[in-house]
């Protein structure tokens, strides 16, 4: 038996959960345009569609909600707010948004020219899509062992700084208005990178004079990896090296809705002062006044809280070993997925476990579909409905190299026996995956398109 660890809480309030019937899960698909997006949540019995916004809140959170401030300006819950962003990011100054898409859109809007390049080691979906809706071009420079899904490679989201030299390069640093670094690698499964890699990455941009922002939605996950795997910092805290990371950037975006805690928020940060004030700016325009910027003072109390518990040890050990229990489960039974295991998700390996669908009728949509036909588990297609595009220049489709569904794992959600059931159901599909067939699509939106997409079986 793979280890699960004690959950590091019990629990006090409880939501019911229930499984309707194999007929209703097949009425309800076809209602959906057999797009798990259109699901009504109340139809799906494990909801692994995404760990973002979806957490449990602590019994500390919901008491620092009733504190907050809800003052336009000036509100104290900004102030709070403030104090845990300066220890844990320290960054000069930063701006609370509604989520984080919403500091990508300040910062595509400021920064990105039609043309201009942004590399990577791999955007994920939100960044792509506001990076393309300013027409520049997102590039991914992970290194390939990112692409092997049986690679164990310890830190698979660094980037290739071989490619991103030549990239700079080839294009010339003026063509770059900035690079970022996700952590850990939601696309590309999940994966950590590691602080030499920042550290090397960091002198890259620095040498080419390009601003470096972080996108550090698990940046907590990556710490606690970085204490497990990265030589000399076992005995560093994870509040130590979230430090140092930071320390490296100009600036950092985050969704707060996964490492914060919370079920709404994010913000952007920087170091110039020029940038803050354009920031404000957009800020005042879009979101709201900048202490509090499209979140209610309560929803800044709760991420205050929520950015302190989510650095908490105890609490990353049970998280990074409930994930690595799935995949030990899957494992054990044969199952493709990608290795190793991430820090919130586990990503199966449509490509591999259905190998007789082409990229052009989505692997990964027809497990998707199929894993809530089969138990009623939602999970999400990371392929070539959510990633593949018309090349700019010859309009010919352009496929990603792995055809995944993620199972991502709501924080201090689910237990031991519901990962058990999602276990059982993956091994069920991968017994008929040959019966299993693509689908075509019926409508497609023209950014973004795997939220909104309607398809339709192919026989
Ligand atoms: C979730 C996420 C985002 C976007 O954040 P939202 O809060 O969903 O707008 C950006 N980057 C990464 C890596 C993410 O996981």
């Amino acid at each position: 038996m793979p280890y699960y660890p004690p959950e590091p809480f019990r629990i006090k309030m409880v939501e019911p959960i229930r499984l309707i019937s194999p007929e209703a899960r097949q009425a309800a698909m076809q209602a959906a345009g057999h797009n798990l997006f259109a699901l009504r949540a109340e139809d799906v019995f494990i909801d692994l569609l995404t760990d973002s916004g979806t957490g449990a809140m602590s019994q500390a959170q919901w008491a620092a909600i009733m504190q907050g401030d809800e003052s336009y300006a000036g509100a104290r819950s900004y102030y709070r707010l403030a104090e845990v962003m300066q220890d844990i990011f320290g960054f000069e100054f930063f701006v609370p948004t509604h989520q984080g898409r919403a500091a990508e859109n300040i910062l595509t809007a400021l920064l990105v020219k039609p043309g201009l390049h942004i590399p990577s080691n791999m955007h994920f979906d939100t960044t792509e899509g506001n990076i393309r809706a300013r027409g520049g071009r997102p590039v991914n420079l992970v290194i390939d062992e990112a692409f092997d899904p049986t690679s164990t490679h310890p830190f698979k989201g660094n980037m290739d700084l071989a490619k991103l030299r030549a990239f700079i390069e080839s294009v010339g640093p003026s063509q770059i208005p900035f690079g970022t670094m996700t952590i850990t690698n939601n696309a590309g499964g999940g994966q950590p990178v590691s602080l030499e890699n920042l550290r090397a990455v960091a002198a890259i941009y620095r040498e080419y004079h390009i601003p470096f922002f972080i996108d550090c939605c698990r940046y907590a996950e990556n710490a606690y990896f970085i204490k497990l795997r990265e030589p000399g910092y076992a005995q560093k805290s994870t509040l130590e090296i979230a430090r140092e990371t930071f320390a490296l950037a100009d600036g950092a975006f985050m969704s707060a809705k996964k490492d914060g805690l919370v079920n709404i928020g994010g913000f952007l940060a920087v170091r110039d002062p020029k940038l803050h004030q354009e920031i404000c700016n957009q800020l005042i325009l879009r979101e709201g006044f900048p202490t509090y910027g499209g979140l209610a003072g309560r929803d800044l109390d709760a991420l205050a809280v929520g950015l302190r518990e989510g650095l908490e040890e105890s609490y990353l050990a049970y998280r990074l070993t409930q994930t690595a229990y799935l995949a030990a489960c899957l494992r054990d039974r044969g199952i493709p997925f990608v290795e190793p295991p991430g820090g919130h998700a586990i990503y199966l390996d449509a490509g591999r476990l259905l190998p007789h669908i082409p990229h052009a009728e989505f692997p990964g949509q027809a497990l998707g579909a199929a894993l809530y036909l089969e138990g009623g588990i939602r999970g999400v297609e990371i392929g070539s409905v959510m990633f593949a595009y018309p090349h700019p220049d010859s309009g010919e489709w352009v496929y990603p190299k792995l055809e995944l569904v993620r199972l991502a794992l709501p924080r201090r959600v689910y237990t031991q026996s519901h990962l058990d059931y999602v276990a059982n159901v993956c091994c069920k599909l991968a017994e008929k995956s040959s019966q299993l067939r693509g689908y075509r699509l019926t409508y497609q939106a023209p950014l973004m398109r795997h939220f909104t997409a309607r398809f339709e079986p192919l026989a």
